[in-house]
C-alpha cells in the first residue's frame, strides 16, 4: 500500500515506522524542518509508558503530586510513578528509517479514481492512504470532513530554572478549571510551568507557589477534547487530530501511541473497521466517562469542588495504590464508595442533562 502521513508528531512517526517495516510504502508530510520542535507539551507521562516507548528520552523520575484546589491540599506518593520526557528527543527517536518530507506544509487533498492527491508548495504525491497525524487544528480533518464534537483548549508554559530550592521528585498541580496549572520538575532546578489558560494565570500560579525565576523559553499548545470519526473511505485520523487524549488531563501520549498501533494493525490486514472497533474496545468508555466527569467538573459549584476535592484527600491511600495514571476510571469507584459523594453526583448530574 502507499501511504502518506501528514504530520511528524509522535503518533504520526510511530504509525508510519509501523507501516513501513510491515512493507508498506509511506511517505510523512511534515511542516516543520525539525521533528519534535517546537516543543508544545510538558512531557509527563507514566513510567510504564516510559519504559515501554521512550526510556532513553526519560529526563526524570517523579515520586508523586502536591494537590491543592481552593483551601484543600494534600500529596499523593507513589515512588517511580511518572517520568519527564525531553519531548524533541522522544518524537525524533521514532523517526529512524521513514521517508519524511520537510519544512513542508499539506495544503490539498483531492480524491481522483480511488487515490488520494496530496499537494504541498514543493509536490503533489499519490496514495492509496491518508493518515491525519497532523495535530489538534488538523488539515486532513477539515479538508476531509471528518464528522467531529471537539472542544479546544488553549494552554501556555514556561521552562524556569527556579530561584529557590525545588524538590524535583514531586509535581504541583492546583486545579484550576477548566483545567488545572502544573509545576513539573525536569531536573537540576528546572520546572516546566503551565496553566490551560492565560499566561497572567500562570504568572499567578508561580507566585502563589514559589516558582519564580529565569524564563529559559516560553511554548503554548491547543488541547483538544471531544469525539471524532476515525476513518472515511481510505483516510484516517490519529492521535490529537483524532482528539484522543485524556478527557481529564488532555494527556495525549499514551492514547496516540496506542491508537497508532491499532491503526497499523487494522491497515496492513486490510480491515481498516478494525480500527473503529478496537480503539472503542480499549478505550469507548474511559473516553466518554472522562467527558462526562469533565463536563462535570467545569460546571458544578465551588462549594462541591471542595467537597470532591475533601473526599479525595481523605481517600488518598486508595488513590495511590488504585489509581492508573492514564484511566482515570479508578477515581469515581473512589468517590462513588463514599456516600457523602451522592448528593454533589446527583446535583453534578442535573447539571449534565439540564
Ligand atoms: C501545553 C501542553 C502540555 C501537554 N502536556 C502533556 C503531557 O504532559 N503528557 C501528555 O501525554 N500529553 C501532553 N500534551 C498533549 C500532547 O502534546 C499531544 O497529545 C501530542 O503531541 C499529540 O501527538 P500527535 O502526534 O497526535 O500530534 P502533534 O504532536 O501535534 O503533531 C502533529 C504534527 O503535525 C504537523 N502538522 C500539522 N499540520 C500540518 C500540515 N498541514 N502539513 C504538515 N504537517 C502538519 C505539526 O507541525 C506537528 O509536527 C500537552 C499538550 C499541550 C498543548
Amino acid at each position: 500500500m502507499k501511504i502518506i502521513t501528514v504530520g511528524a508528531g509522535p503518533s504520526g512517526l510511530y504509525v508510519s515506522q509501523l507501516l513501513s517495516r510491515r512493507g508498506h510504502e509511506v511517505l510523512v508530510i511534515e511542516e516543520h524542518d525539525t521533528i519534535g520542535e517546537p516543543v508544545q507539551c510538558a512531557g509527563l507521562v507514566s513510567s510504564t509508558f516510559a519504559d515501554t516507548y521512550g526510556s532513553s528520552s526519560v529526563l526524570n523520575v517523579i515520586d508523586g503530586a502536591h494537590v491543592h484546589c481552593c483551601n484543600v491540599s494534600f500529596d499523593l506518593v507513589r515512588p517511580g510513578v511518572a517520568s519527564v520526557l525531553d519531548r524533541a528527543a522522544f518524537d525524533a527517536s521514532f523517526s529512524d528509517g521513514i521517508d519524511i518530507e520537510r519544512g513542508n506544509r499539506a495544503d490539498e487533498i483531492r480524491v481522483a479514481r480511488g487515490s488520494y492527491l496530496v499537494s504541498t508548495p514543493a509536490a503533489t504525491h499519490e496514495a492509496d492512504i491518508v493518515i491525519g497525524a497532523d495535530g489538534p487544528s488538523s488539515f486532513v480533518r477539515r479538508t476531509l470532513g471528518f464528522p467531529s464534537e471537539i472542544s479546544f483548549y488553549g494552554a501556555c508554559q514556561q521552562r524556569v530554572r527556579v530561584k529557590g530550592d525545588v524538590d524535583d521528585t514531586m509535581v504541583t498541580v492546583d486545579l484550576k478549571r477548566p483545567f488545572f496549572s502544573w509545576a513539573i520538575p525536569e531536573g537540576d532546578g528546572v520546572v516546566r510551568i503551565g496553566t490551560v489558560g492565560t499566561v497572567s494565570s500562570l504568572e499567578r500560579f508561580k507566585t502563589r507557589f514559589g516558582f519564580e525565576g529565569s524564563i529559559l523559553g516560553r511554548t503554548g499548545g491547543i488541547i483538544p477534547v471531544g469525539t471524532c470519526s476515525l476513518i472515511r473511505g481510505g483516510a484516517f485520523l490519529l492521535g490529537d487530530a483524532a482528539a484522543q487524549t485524556k478527557p481529564l488531563t488532555g494527556g495525549g501520549l499514551s492514547f496516540g501511541l496506542r491508537a497508532a498501533e491499532l491503526l497499523a494493525e487494522a491497515i496492513d490486514q486490510g480491515d481498516p473497521c478494525r480500527y473503529h472497533h478496537r480503539w472503542n474496545a480499549e478505550f469507548g468508555r474511559e473516553m466518554s466517562f472522562g467527558r462526562s466527569i469533565r463536563k462535570m467538573y467545569e460546571n458544578m459549584s465551588e462549594r462541591d469542588l471542595v467537597k470532591v476535592m475533601s473526599i479525595l484527600a481523605e481517600k488518598r491511600e486508595r488513590l495511590e495504590q488504585e489509581a492508573d495514571f492514564d484511566m482515570h476510571a479508578t477515581i469515581a469507584r473512589i468517590l462513588f464508595s463514599t456516600p457523602r459523594f451522592y448528593p454533589v453526583f446527583g446535583k453534578a448530574m442535573a447539571t449534565l442533562v439540564g
